[in-house]
C-alpha cells in the first residue's frame, strides 16, 4: 500500500452476507486504524474540520489517536458529537470533511468516519463515559422525538445540567436510527448503547407517549420550561397509480419498521414478512437501497426500480457498489404505471415503461420522460414505494405552531413561532441526514440555554 490509497475496511463477504443481518463492514482494527491515522497530514487550515456540521477537530482526534491515547481521542470527538459511533457508520462524509481533505487531491482522503468509527467503538467497549455539568439547574425540558436531533439535544442540556426528559411514541429510542436504518448498517446494539450513555448522564425516556394524542404540546409547555419537537418525517409518500392498494404493496418505512423493529423476518415473529419470490423496490436513494437489500436478505429476487440511470442514483455510491455485490438487479430508465393484481387484490405484477433522460431542470436533475409504447409488464410478489417522506404532524396537531409553505415546522434561531418551544431536524428542513438533525439539535440546545438559562 502507498500513502496515496486508503486503508481498506474489511467487509462480510457479498455472497454470505445477503442472506444475513450482521454487520456489513467491519471496522478497522488497531493496526489498521493506525495505518490509516498515519495519513493524516494534519494540516495547519484543516479543511476537513469546515466540512464536518457539527465541526468536530478532526486533525486532533487524529493525532490523540496516534499517539494511543483513545480516551483523549474520544473526548476530543464527544466536545461535538455524541452520537459519534452511529455518525462513523452512516455519515455521507465523502459530501463532507472526507470531500475536504487535502489528501484528496492526488489520492484518496483520509478514512475519517472509519476512524471515527474505530475510536468511539473502542470507547462503547471501554465504557468511557462523558461527565455531566456539576451544576444542577433547577429547569425542565421535554423533547419531543428520540432521533438524532431529539438526542443530541436531550445529551447538550444533561451535559449543562438541566433536567430532561424525551417523549417518544415508539417503544424504542432512536428514531431512524432504531427504525429505518438496518442492522446491516447500523447495529442496534450501538444506538441502544449511545442511548444508555444519555441515560448515564440523567436523561429520562418515556416511550409509547404519542404526543398529540397521549398528551398534547400545550400540557407539555404547562410543565416545561422549554420544549424541543423532533418528530422527524416519516409519513410516506405515493405515487398515485392504479392498484397501490394492493395487499403486497408496502412503503419502505413499513417494510423497515416491521424488519428493524418487530424483527418480521424471524420464523417466530408476530408480524411475519413472507419470504417470497420476487420484490420490486421503486426509487433510488439510500431508503430504497436499504429496503432492497433487505428483501435480498429475506431471500427475495431483489430489483430496484428507478426512473433515471445510475449517474442520477441519488443513492451513496458506496450502498449502489454494496448492494450490485449482493446481487440486487438494477432496472432503471424505467417506472411503474399500475400495479397489477389478482382477484383477492394480491400483487402479481406490475405495468411499466421505459423511460429516457432530457435537459437539466431547474432542480439540476435531467428530466426524465417516458417512452411511447415501451409498455411492459413484470412480474412480482411485492412492491415497495421507496419515495420519499413527509413530515408528521401529530404532536402539534391542536397548537397553532406556524408553518412554512412546505409544511415544515418554521423556526427563527431554532424558535418556533410559539414562544419557548424549539424544533429541529427532519420536522424543520424535510427528509435530510443524521448529521444535519444532530447539528440543529446542539444548535435549538444552546439557543435554549442562552433564553432560559
Ligand atoms: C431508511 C433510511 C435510511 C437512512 N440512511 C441514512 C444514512 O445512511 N445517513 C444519514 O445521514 N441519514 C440517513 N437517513 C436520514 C436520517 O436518518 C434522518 O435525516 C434523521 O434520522 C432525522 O432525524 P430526526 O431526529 O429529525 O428524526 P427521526 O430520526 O425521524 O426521529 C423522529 C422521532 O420522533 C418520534 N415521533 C414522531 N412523532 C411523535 C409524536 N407525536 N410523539 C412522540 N414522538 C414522536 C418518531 O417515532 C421518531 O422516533 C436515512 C433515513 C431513512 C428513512
Amino acid at each position: 500500500m502507498n500513502n496515496q490509497e486508503r486503508t481498506k475496511m474489511r467487509t462480510q463477504e457479498a455472497n454470505i452476507r445477503n442472506k444475513n443481518f450482521e454487520e456489513v463492514e467491519l471496522g478497522y482494527n488497531k493496526e489498521e486504524a493506525l495505518n490509516e491515522a498515519n495519513r493524516c497530514l494534519h494540516c495547519k487550515i484543516p479543511r476537513c474540520v469546515e466540512g464536518c456540521p457539527v465541526n468536530i477537530q478532526i486533525p486532533e482526534f487524529i493525532k490523540a489517536l496516534k499517539e494511543g491515547n483513545i480516551k483523549r481521542s474520544y473526548e476530543i470527538i464527544q466536545e461535538s458529537s455524541s452520537l459519534s459511533a452511529i455518525c462513523g457508520r452512516v455519515c455521507p462524509q465523502e459530501k463532507q470533511c472526507e470531500a475536504k481533505c487535502i489528501r484528496g487531491i492526488k489520492g484518496d482522503s483520509v478514512a475519517i468516519g472509519a476512524l471515527e468509527r474505530y475510536v468511539s467503538d473502542q470507547a462503547l467497549l471501554n465504557n468511557f463515559s462523558t461527565t455531566k455539568s456539576k451544576i444542577k439547574k433547577n429547569k425542565k425540558i421535554a423533547i419531543i422525538g428520540s432521533g438524532p436531533a431529539g438526542l443530541t439535544c436531550a445529551g447538550d442540556l444533561a451535559k449543562a445540567g438541566y433536567n430532561v426528559t424525551i417523549y417518544e411514541a415508539l417503544h424504542k429510542a432512536g428514531g431512524v436510527l432504531t427504525y429505518g436504518i438496518p442492522e446491516f448498517r447500523l447495529p442496534k446494539s450501538i444506538v441502544e448503547k449511545q442511548v444508555k450513555s444519555l441515560k448515564k448522564l440523567g436523561v429520562s425516556i418515556n416511550l409509547n407517549v404519542p404526543v398529540g394524542n397521549a398528551i398534547t404540546l400545550d400540557e407539555l409547555r404547562n410543565e416545561f420550561d422549554a420544549i424541543f419537537i423532533g418528530t422527524g418525517a416519516g409519513i410516506p409518500k405515493f405515487m398515485g397509480i392504479e392498484g397501490e392498494d394492493a395487499s403486497g404493496v408496502f412503503s419502505a418505512n413499513e417494510i423497515l419498521t416491521r424488519i428493524n423493529l418487530m424483527k418480521s423476518y424471524k420464523e417466530d415473529a408476530k408480524t411475519p414478512i413472507k419470504h417470497g419470490k420476487v420484490a420490486y423496490v421503486i426509487g433510488g436513494g439510500n431508503v430504497a437501497m436499504d429496503s432492497v437489500r433487505s428483501l435480498k436478505r429475506l431471500g427475495y429476487n431483489a430489483h430496484l426500480m428507478y426512473r433515471r440511470s445510475e449517474e442520477e442514483l441519488p443513492a451513496r455510491k458506496m450502498e449502489v457498489e454494496h448492494a450490485k455485490e449482493e446481487g440486487i438487479e438494477f432496472n432503471l430508465l424505467t417506472n411503474p404505471v399500475k400495479i397489477l393484481t389478482d382477484e383477492a387484490n394480491n400483487v402479481i405484477g406490475m405495468e411499466v415503461v421505459d423511460m429516457k433522460l432530457g435537459d437539466e431542470g431547474e432542480d439540476g436533475r435531467r428530466k426524465v420522460a417516458p417512452i411511447e409504447n415501451s409498455n411492459h409488464i413484470v412480474n412480482c410478489d411485492i412492491v415497495v414505494m421507496a419515495l420519499g417522506t413527509a413530515q408528521n404532524h401529530e404532536a402539534i396537531k391542536y397548537s397553532n405552531i406556524k408553518l412554512t409553505d412546505r409544511g415544515l415546522i418554521a423556526v427563527n434561531n431554532s424558535e418556533t413561532s410559539l414562544e419557548n418551544v424549539y424544533a429541529g431536524g427532519d420536522a424543520v428542513t424535510g427528509a435530510a441526514t443524521v448529521i444535519l438533525a444532530m447539528e440543529a439539535g446542539k444548535k435549538a440546545a444552546s439557543e435554549i440555554i442562552k433564553k432560559i438559562n
